[in-house]
């Protein structure tokens, strides 16, 4: 249950996907390559930009936060929680650091608002990257053991009071102490060699260690852990760029690091809403489908009881709107039952299936309308049709049923498969249940009067002539 939504299926990256996620890991790449010789130089001291491009980080990671949590709302699967709480912890540990660098874009910034800021940057790079390993480890372990719902839910509210307490008290102790821990930064803004170590050996050989985790336990074969993978080679590119290459604050590649920092903590978002749409799209498409099914007649092809009634009752609406006239076709095949003894069930079915068909082929006009509403029992609505288009049709159904030569059982009076048909007529004068009642009377007519043949409704039950078969 490594999936990132709810189908496993569409959680498998596929070739297109795969080179996408190369791509950006390789850009990422290149960017901290590209900025390798420009360790110092100034590319221009802004005081708003850091702060506005990190307040845009904290947003998109709360919300890649959110979406994880739908995520696991619907897979019920607490790594998706607990990844959610990674970003989420993240997010919030990145909101004390914008005010650290508000400060220190000030015309006076506070040294101890500069040990702050850089002891932070460090701690929620190491929170973050520890936060991943804990997800990669909770893949594995919830992959191999199913608890309980509550338990599941138990965890995952564990877990998230667990992290939330440790950022917390990580920020207050900052706060505290920041100033007696090693310097980061020199009073000139240039970053110390403790920066620079600390973030070599502490960072750099976390995030590796933790990519190789990932990798080796998942195999990036699911979406979710192929773009997670490429999150941490962002990651190892900023942290590489900050603790490598940037020899000062607000030099060039003080803020490619900064643009690597935005790229990790934003390209999961786009990859999960992608995902969500995807899986949107799907649900739309099956409920469409589901509809459809419930409204067609599975035999058949054409529509069911169901269907028709939904029809039939808007046919009816605007059959009265317009005055114009409708035609209703109540067709029933002749002596079915001795077919179905005859020639057994599956036969019985085969010949309903063709029938259906050659009455679809018959009603030919786009507002048309054939249905199965019962056993051997067919309705058909034509609208904008009077009585003598309903005749013509009426007996292209007939004929159509006889050609298709189905053989009737021995014995039947009929040597073919045959079908007796009502017609009624309205104008909109009528309600459909009235509209229906006089075609089934018509229909019974037509039965009395002996089978394979039209009768259209009538007050003096007037009989129509009609075509014998020989
Ligand atoms: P009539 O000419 O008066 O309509 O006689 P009939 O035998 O067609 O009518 P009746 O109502 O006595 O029997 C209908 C038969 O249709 C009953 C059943 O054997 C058959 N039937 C109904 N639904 C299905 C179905 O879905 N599949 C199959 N194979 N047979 C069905
Ligand atoms: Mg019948
Ligand atoms: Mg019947």
């Amino acid at each position: 249950m490594t999936n990132v939504g709810v189908t496993k299926d569409r959680a498998q990256p596929g070739h297109a996907e795969r080179r996408a996620a190369v791509f950006v890991a390789c850009f990422g790449i290149i960017v901290a390559a590209a900025a390798s010789p420009f360790g110092t130089s100034i590319s221009g001291v802004s005081a708003a930009l850091p702060s506005a491009l990190i307040s845009a980080a904290i947003v998109s990671m709360i919300v890649t936060a959110a979406v994880l949590r739908y995520f696991y709302q619907a897979s019920s699967f607490p790594p998706h929680a607990i990844l959610g709480i990674a970003f989420a912890c993240t997010g919030g540990l990145l909101i004390p650091y914008v005010f650290a660098t508000l400060e220190l874009a000030s015309s006076t910034p506070s040294p101890a608002a500069a040990q702050f800021a850089g002891w932070l940057w460090v701690c929620w790079h190491a929170a973050f990257i520890l936060m991943i390993g804990g997800y990669v480890w909770a893949e594995a372990y919830f992959s191999r053991v199913k608890l309980t719902l509550e338990r599941e839910r138990l965890v995952v509210r564990n877990v998230a009071i667990v992290a939330v307490g440790f950022a917390s008290g990580l920020v207050v102790l900052l706060l505290v102490y920041a100033h007696s821990l090693p310097s980061l930064q020199t009073p000139g803004g240039l970053f110390t060699p403790t920066f620079h170590s600390v973030v070599e050996d502490l960072l750099l050989a976390l995030c590796a260690a933790v990519c190789a985790a990932l990798t080796f336990k998942t195999g990036l074969n699911k979406t979710l852990h192929l773009w997670l993978a490429v999150v941490l080679v962002l990651f190892a590119c900023e942290v590489f760029v900050d603790g490598e290459i940037a020899h000062k604050v607000s030099s060039m590649p003080w803020y490619a690091g900064l643009a690597e920092g935005i790229a990790w903590q934003s390209v999961l978002l786009v990859v999960l809403l992608r995902h969500a749409n995807d899986q949107l799209a799907s649900f739309v498409a099956n409920n469409r489908k589901l509809a459809q099914e419930t409204i067609v007649d599975a035999l058949t092809g054409l529509l069911n009881r169901r269907g028709f009634d939904e029809r039939f009752a808007e046919i009816m609406a605007e059959t009265r709107l317009l005055h114009s006239p409708t035609a209703l076709l109540a067709l029933d095949i002749d002596n079915f039952k001795r077919y179905n003894d005859h020639y057994g069930h599956v036969a019985g079915d085969a010949a309903l299936q063709t029938i259906g068909a050659a009455i679809k082929s018959v009603t030919i006009r786009p507002r048309d309308l054939a249905a199965r509403v019962g056993g051997e029992e067919f309705a058909i609505v034509l609208p904008f049709t009077d009585e003598a288009g309903a005749m013509v049709v009426a007996e292209r159904m007939r004929t159509a049923i006889l050609r298709l030569r189905l053989q009737h059982a021995p014995g039947v009076s009929f040597r073919l498969l045959s079908a007796s048909i009502g017609i009624a007529v309205t104008d909109g004068d009528l309600d459909p249940l009235a509209f229906r009642e006089q075609a089934d009377r018509a229909l019974y007519n037509a039965k009395h009067l002996g089978r394979n043949r039209i009768a259209r409704h009538r007050t003096e039950e007037e009989q129509i002539p009609h075509l014998r078969v020989v």
